[in-house]
């Protein structure tokens, strides 16, 4: 029994020092919080938590590009197939069910009603039309230079900032590319207090991952079907992808202190928890129970269906990647961490984990879409509006195409609820409602987006077991030989 007991610690060290770390990171962001530092100086303090980010980001091209390049190589065409459909019919059911979840719940607390006056509001709301953000994921989709898509990817954004003017109305923006045009034309009827400029795709300096991911599933295909020729490369890509691996697995290992500062940096830097009581306070209760009832009712119990294995003890073989994720509140930033979890401690197939969770951390995000619909019903219950059948159905269906277009980035939800509140018309200057608190909702759903793409790896690898050809016993050995 000791001898167990030991073994069990020894696995789950890593994890529990980063439980640990996130438990010491809110005590010292707590105490810390008395000495009053200023943004900047919060910044140098929460520093080691800032290389913990880059570190992990680092890995996400490379890992990228060489997973699903050696996995697809190793899967012959009606496979892949077979796998992509899957896939991608698994995120589009459970994208659905969570914005389902989200709605109900949100119709049912009502936590916007109330004086709307009494809500925080910080920060600057940017714009973005549906139509331009829909153009923009296809450009994303098709990098026009591969080596610029490993920096750059496209974004069309009308940014209004500084200092509000509360005599102007700004015109109401509506979902058509034309309107950006009317707005440019516009530019000298805005009040100087408002600057507005329009980049309509323009460049953002970001990794374009979906890029990335449409490159090497091509390039993957092909390689694959060259048979004898193509095996040196094949080769290449595995070992560079173990190579990648082991670096995620030492850098894992500053996980604790990084998510410790990466945390207490956060907690210094938030408003005071007593004034979310009330709305605010409410709306957070909500986005919560949602993504609570997802993470550990619908997604397990999907588990269970398919699988008729013990969700659970799936979902304790990825905490790693969970308290990453709650760390981080970034999937992209994760999903090293989450392949090696899922193949290491849940057994998944590694031809399985590395095509469908790269994929998934990019366009499945449960956790986001059930945010951006109860956010924005949300939006238009402070403001006293009520929406009609057909509003909450535009809601669900673009609150799913937002978090398909939000990246795995920090906050990325909050910007692409823009498309959401545009397309029913609602006022998207009160997104600076929810900045406040955003931070930590973050987390909350970036751990949720998380589970949603493990879930649906443990599924999928579930279902394709037997009709996947047997691991060549080299490429075995290079994929699980760590
Ligand atoms: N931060 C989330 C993620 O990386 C995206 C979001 O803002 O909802 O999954």
């Amino acid at each position: 029994r000791g001898q167990m007991c030991k073994h069990a610690l020894k696995e789950n060290l890593l994890l529990l020092l980063t439980i640990l770390g996130v438990g010491l990171g809110i005590l010292m962001g707590f105490l810390m919080r008395m000495a009053n530092l200023s943004d900047e100086n919060i910044d140098y303090f929460s520093f080691p938590g800032e290389l913990f980010i880059r570190m992990l980001k680092s890995m996400i091209l490379p890992l990228i590009l060489c997973s699903i390049i050696s996995a697809l190589a190793a899967l012959d065409a009606k496979t892949s197939g077979r796998l992509g459909g899957r896939a991608v019919a698994y995120y589009a059911g459970t994208t659905l069910i969570a914005v389902i979840i989200g709605i109900i719940l949100v119709v049912s607390i009502h936590p916007g009603k109330g004086d709307p006056s009494k809500i925080e509001r910080a920060g600057s709301s940017r714009r973005v039309s549906a139509a331009d953000s829909f153009l923009d994921l296809i450009r994303n989709m098709f990098p026009d230079n591969i080596a610029q898509a490993c920096f750059q990817s496209y974004n069309t954004q009308i940014v209004a900032q500084t200092k509000p003017n509360p005599a102007y109305t700004p015109p109401n923006i509506t979902a058509t590319a034309a309107a950006f045009t009317t707005m440019m034309t516009n530019v000298t009827a805005i009040p100087e207090e408002i600057t507005v400029y329009v980049k309509q795709g323009g460049y953002l300096n970001r990794l374009n991952v979906l890029g990335i991911i449409t490159f090497s599933i091509f390039f993957g295909v092909v390689l694959g079907r060259m048979g004898e020729k193509g095996k040196p490369l094949v080769q290449v890509f595995t070992i560079f992808n173990d190579c990648i691996m082991t670096l995620v697995y030492l850098i894992m290992w500053y996980s604790p202190i990084g998510i410790m500062f990466l945390i207490a940096g956060k907690i210094m830097k938030m408003i005071d928890p007593l004034k979310l009581v009330g709305q605010l306070g409410m709306y957070m209760v909500t986005v919560i129970v949602g993504l609570a009832i997802h993470g550990f009712i619908i997604l397990p119990g999907l588990y269970l269906i398919f699988t008729r294995k013990n969700p659970f003890k799936y979902i304790a073989g990825i905490g790693q990647a969970l308290v990453t994720a709650f760390g981080t509140a970034s999937s992209s930033a994760t999903l090293p961490v989450t392949i090696r979890c899922l193949e290491d401690k849940n057994g998944v197939d590694p031809r399985v984990a590395r095509l469908v969770l790269p994929v998934g951390a990019t366009i499945n995000m449960d956790g986001t879409a059930l945010y951006e619909a109860v956010a924005s019903i949300f939006i238009a219950q402070v403001n006293g509006i009520t929406l009609n059948f057909g509003q909450i159905v535009a809601i669900s269906v673009t609150a799913t195409a937002a978090s398909v277009g939000a990246a795995g980035i920090p906050s990325a939800g909050l910007i692409t609820m823009v498309i959401v509140l545009t397309a029913v018309g609602l006022p998207i200057e009160d997104i600076t409602l929810l900045f406040a608190i955003d931070w930590l909702l973050d987390r909350f759903r970036t751990a949720t987006n998380v589970l949603g793409d493990s879930i649906g790896a443990g599924i999928i690898d579930h279902n394709v077991r037997g009709t996947l050809p047997p691991l060549d016993k080299k490429y075995e050995e290079a994929m699980m030989g760590r």
